[in-house]
């Protein structure tokens, strides 16, 4: 049997894609061989590439002028490589809004003058600093923003306006909601929320921003040339990026992001408004600024924290344990999720209560 799996990432992926792998695993595309086996230069792999990048950007409405290459080495190994394709004058602002944004800056450091410009760390990262009043330097290379803080379960609804190119992780929110390319200069995601199985990493970059990077830049993590070579400069990892692929094509038949980013609205608003209603569950992230795809939230002690977990596993939910920088629980409720989990999981909940007032 099937559980809801709530993990933050690695994260669900969707049964009918897991079943059509399944299916196709001892023999793709007519190859007579597994996908985890074929050559990357086999044309039957080069057509899964291309149709992923292609569905990508047809889903994202990527314009024509920005890359779109699958990388390895996850988000972090993007922290680097952000200020190693970008920071040609030696400034850029970071606005720290969680562990991963902060992780970014301190990354940044390394390579320059990266300074923190804004930070919620105040108040335990439950809110995005006002935009308005953010003091953005002049003449910097970039700005880098977390859109999605994965565990502390905020988000940006609105993305600030930079002079300087915007520079977004949205590994935990990518192909979950609408969002404008043109607001950014670069985009990256991790796959293994809301894409693949981990080992392949998404960026999307404006060319123009993309075409010089610094001559430390060690060649794996230069955009330009894994653009060049169309995610094929040396072997990707195939098998997650023919899942991403299916994943894509399912998302297309769902009507694409917009559809989707309905469904996600609904799902987190069935969470959120019945935590809102209870006197015994608490979410403590300003309203305004909550995560549709990562939900933390606690009851009245850390007693009953430990058995929600412990009994939600035995109900066949997941992996609802809170990071540990945050405690208590934490659902991520990412595009896999179906409603019903979601629905199972309140249900649960109510009947936690019930026995545990
Ligand atoms: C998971 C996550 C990361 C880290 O991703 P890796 O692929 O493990 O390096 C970075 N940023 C955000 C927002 C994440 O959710």
């Amino acid at each position: 049997m099937r559980t809801y799996n709530f993990s933050a990432g690695p994260s669900m992926l969707p049964t009918d894609v897991l079943e059509e792998a399944q299916r196709d695993l001892l023999n793709f595309a007519g190859t007579g061989m597994s996908v985890t086996e074929i050559s990357h230069r086999n044309k039957a792999f080069e057509e899964i590439v291309n149709e992923g990048e292609g569905l990508l950007r047809e889903l994202l409405h990527v314009p024509d002028d920005y890359l779109v290459i699958f990388v390895q080495g996850g988000a972090s190994q993007q922290f680097a490589a952000v200020p190693l394709n970008l920071m040609h004058k030696g400034r850029a602002d970071y606005l720290v809004t969680g562990n991963f944004a902060k992780k970014a800056y301190e990354e940044g450091k390394i390579y320059g003058d990266a300074c923190c410009v804004a930070s919620s760390q105040d108040k335990t990262y439950s809110y995005i600093p006002d935009l308005a009043t953010v003091p953005f330097r002049e003449d910097t290379d970039y700005v880098h923003i977390c859109a999605n803080n994965t565990i502390f379960g905020t988000r940006y609804t609105q993305f600030p306006k930079t002079k300087a190119p915007l520079v977004a992780d949205m590994s935990s929110d990518i192909l979950s909601r609408e969002i404008d390319v043109n607001q950014f200069g670069v985009i990256y995601a991790g796959a293994q929320k809301n894409l693949a199985p981990a080992g392949v990493t998404l960026v999307i970059a404006k060319r123009s921003l993309a075409h010089d990077p610094l001559p430390a830049c060690p060649t794996m993590l230069k955009w330009n040339v894994q653009d060049e070579n169309k995610s094929l400069y040396n072997t990707p990892p195939c098998f997650p990026i023919y899942i991403a692929t299916l994943v894509l094509r399912r998302l297309k038949r769902l009507g694409g992001i917009k559809a989707v980013n309905e469904i996600n609205e609904y799902k987190a608003g069935i969470l959120y408004d019945f935590i809102d209603d209870s006197s015994f569950y608490r979410n403590d992230v300003v309203k305004k600024d909550r995560s549709i795809m990562n939900v933390p939230f606690v009851t009245p002690s850390a007693e009953l924290d430990a058995k929600f977990v412990k009994e939600a596993a035995q109900a066949g939910l997941v992996s609802l344990k809170g990071h540990r920088l945050v405690g208590g629980m934490r659902a991520s409720i990412y595009n896999a999720m179906p409603v019903e989990g979601v629905r199972a999981l309140v249900d649960f909940m109510k009947k936690f209560e019930r026995e545990n007032q």
